[in-house]
């Protein structure tokens, strides 16, 4: 049976900004001066090289993780705008770092230190010369500094690249002003085995996987994973992913997986879905005929 012609259509965020801009700056900026505080606390209190440096490579991916999801609840569906406010509200939470480290380290020198804090927070240049002080100091001197840089550079990275990143996979419906609710796996069918058919799925015409075999769900061989994005509230808007699942055994039975996109956030349309209802049926009775594990012959 052939579907009606449609043209598959790749699903783009709409590049708004929702309410991202306020939110940024009434949570953004609390947010850089607790993780700022915490992150300096951390340092000081573990003054241990080696778990700073794990504090230091993993707290800024979490970091950027709570910024996303921040963004995520402003509705903000602009990849850029995430990217930029990531990368300032990284940047900030760096500069509070270093006021909250020097206010501590001070505090530890001499007593009655109190709002220090701020003294150092209000004049960048008094701060890196506190820094450079402190590199001096330590006798770590430009290695010191070296390292502090790649510090910056890798937390402003972090919260910058990661809500870019994942806010580039959601999936929003302008209509409902809700964001879809992703299912992995919803159909499986095997691997076409000529190309004509391989690049139709590239291009996303999920048509195809009608010619083909349907699986059970997560089948250990080789498969064409179909996964879906839907609008939790018309349930009608959304997108889906067409994968493809390697999996090789060599001699030994050791196994090997690759994954590849095929195509990904493809829009739902009145062609498509029924296409998608088909492939999901057709899954779920490869489930129940699935044949039972292979037993001895009784005779
Ligand atoms: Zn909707």
């Amino acid at each position: 049976m052939d579907a009606a012609p449609y043209i598959p259509e790749q699903y783009k965020l709409s590049g708004r900004v929702g309410r991202a801009p306020l939110v940024a700056v009434l949570f953004g900026v609390p947010a850089a001066l607790c993780g700022g505080w915490l992150y300096a606390l951390v340092c000081y209190a573990v003054d241990h090289g080696r778990a700073q440096f794990w504090v230091s490579l993993a707290g800024p991916p979490i970091f950027g993780l709570g910024i996303y999801f921040l963004l995520s609840k402003a509705r903000c569906r602009s990849p850029f705008f995430a990217f930029l406010a990531g990368a300032l509200i990284g940047a900030a939470a760096n500069y509070f770092h270093w006021a909250a480290y020097l206010y501590f380290k001070q505090v530890a020198m001499s007593t009655g230190a109190l709002g220090g804090f701020f003294q150092w927070a209000r004049d960048p240049h008094e701060l890196l010369k506190g820094i450079s002080t402190l590199a001096s100091a330590s006798g770590a001197g430009g290695i010191g500094e070296g390292a502090w840089t790649c510090e910056a550079a890798w937390t402003i990275l972090c919260t910058a690249f990661v809500p870019w990143v994942v806010l580039k996979t959601e999936v929003y419906c302008e209509s409902c002003g809700v964001w879809c609710k992703e299912t992995k796996g919803i159909a499986f069918t095997e691997v076409p085995g000529d190309d004509a058919l391989m690049g139709k799925l590239r291009t996303g015409r999920i048509e195809a996987l009608l010619e083909l075999k349907s699986l059970p769900k997560e089948p250990p061989v080789s498969h064409v994973r179909v996964s879906q994005a839907l609008c939790p509230s018309c349930q009608n808007f959304g997108t889906y992913d067409l994968e493809l699942k390697k999996i090789k055994k060599d001699e030994k039975g050791r196994e090997s997986t690759s994954a590849e996109d095929l195509a990904m956030e493809m829009l739902l349309s009145p062609a498509t879905a029924p296409v998608l209802g088909q492939l999901i049926a057709r899954t779920q009775s490869a489930v129940a005929e699935a044949p039972p594990a292979p037993t001895a012959p009784s005779s």
